[in-house]
Parts: C-alpha cells; structure tokens; sequence
C-alpha cells in the first residue's frame, strides 16, 4: 500500500521539545524545525541536557529535517556575506547533526556571476563533515537571481561540488508553482518527473514541502498559503496523490498561520491524498 509520512514545520520556541508538543496536536508523522533564529545571523547554541532530551523524546517522529536559516546565501555576490554564510551553514550542519536530523534544508542561493562555483565549493567543504546528514537543496520561486527555480540549475550545483551525488533534493509546490511549473495540471506532473530524471536523478528527492501559493503561476513570490486558499488547491495534491513516485516521498507542510490553522490544512492534505484525515 502506498504510504507518505507527512506532518508540519512545527516551532521550538522555548524548549526544543516542543516540536513534539506541537507534532503530537497536529498529528505530524515527519516534522521540521529550524534550529535557530531564520532571519538572524547570532546562531542558537543547545547544551548537552537539551539535545540528548530532544533526541530521547523523538519516538516515532521521522523523518525530521532541519531548514537552515533563510540568511544563508553561499552564492552571494557580496564576500562578507558569503564568508559569514558558510560559517552559518557549518553551524546548521553541526546543529542538525547533534540533534540527529535527517536532513538539512537549503535554499542555494545566488547572486554572483561565479554564484554556481561558489555554492558548489561551499557545499564541498561541509559534505565532508555531514557524515550520516543528508543535505537537500530546494527549489525556490525564482526570486530576483536566485538559483534552482528548476532542476537544470540544481544539477548545476551538484555538479560544481565534489562528491555532489552525496546531496539530495527537497521539492516544494509552492516554490516550483511560483517558478512556473502548472502543477494543476497532471501533464506538469510527468513532464517534471522527466525532467528530473534527465537532470538530479529521481533518487535525489528525499523531501517534499507541501504548500499551497499566494502567487499566481509564474509570479516568482514565494508566498505560502494555507490549503484550499491559494492557487494550488486539491487538484495539485490529487495529482499527487496519483503519482506512484512523487506520492512515496515524505514531507511538511510550511503553510501560515497558528498551529491550528496548519493542522487544518494538514488533515485536509492527507484527505485529499487519500490518508486518513
Ligand atoms: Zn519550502
Ligand atoms: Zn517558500
């Protein structure tokens, strides 16, 4: 039988284990949290009593990923920011690893010209130090000159980093909608998955982010609506659900709103995909 473990970006604010407080009300099989501040540079540092509760309390929680913080643009046109942004990814591959993630999450980046050149030797370095973390890039709206709106471009970055086929890819509907992938359209379904094949290799993809869009095809905004409210919808997620690959992988939901809110449109998911609601 077909199963797909989904479940939401819960927060840890407070208490890293309120991502299983928050997991268990919204009825989350995987989670996501980020591991610190997302749009601020000064990193959260966890003593040893909080990792080794969190990773003792995890139970049957899985796959848990961690997104790295929205700041980190390893393909920046400007030094500073890249110097800072690797060692800002460090921390987040660290982080993950101690807490026994699964997968870190990143949003490549981009900006200078040399930005596929520079995301790939940033990526070398870290990979050798993941060990067991599994680092994902994602696919991103396309806003302003960000790299990997389609699977040309992440292949890209795979191919400029040593032992690249060590990363894997997180697919996001929202991202791939905005970039102008008609995921309504259950032709879209297949010409993706042809493309992916013909690019990073169907095996990359570990990860989905389930979202619905704020923005119109092709409007480039990464804005995420909550299900049934943006311009997705259930014809995205039946497509989905009819796909024999695309419907095995796990993910979250990143869509707005308080946990009430999120878990609505969780439930909602899992009954348009079929699952118990
Ligand atoms: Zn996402
Ligand atoms: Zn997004």
């Amino acid at each position: 039988m077909r199963y797909m473990k989904l479940g939401l970006h819960v927060s840890i604010a407070g208490k890293l284990t309120q991502a299983y407080v928050e997991g268990v009300a919204s009825n989350s099989e995987s989670l996501q949290i980020f591991s610190t501040s997302p749009r601020m540079w000064r990193s959260r540092k966890f003593t040893n009593e909080e990792i080794e509760e969190f990773k003792g309390k995890r139970g049957n929680f899985g796959p848990i990923a961690v997104h790295a913080s929205y700041l980190i643009n390893l393909g920046s046109k400007d030094e500073k920011v890249r110097i800072k942004s690797r060692q800002a990814f460090k921390e987040e591959v660290e982080r993950s690893k101690a807490l026994g993630a699964d997968y870190v999450i990143l949003h490549p980046g981009g900006g200078a010209d040399e930005a596929v050149t520079f995301i790939g030797e940033a990526l070398s370095e870290v990979l050798d130090y993941a060990n067991g973390l599994k680092i994902l890039l994602e696919n991103v709206a396309g806003e302003g000159n960000k790299i990997g709106k389609n699977f040309t471009e992440l292949a890209n970055i795979i191919a400029a980093t040593k032992d690249g086929k060590r990363l894997g890819v997180c697919f996001d509907t929202c991202h791939a909608f905005a970039a102008g992938y008609d995921l309504r359209e259950k032709e879209t379904w297949h010409i993706l998955k042809r493309e992916i094949e013909e690019t990073v290799g169907l095996d990359s993809i570990r990860f989905l982010h389930l979202n619905d869009c704020k923005g119109d095809l092709g409007s480039r905004l990464d804005r995420h609506a909550n299900w049934g409210e943006g311009y997705l919808g259930q014809a995205t997620i039946t497509h989905l659900s009819q796909d024999e690959f695309f419907s095995q992988i796990p993910g979250v939901l990143e869509t707005p709103g308080d946990l009430n809110a999120r878990t609505l449109d969780l439930s909602r998911c899992r009954e348009w995909l079929g699952l118990e609601g």
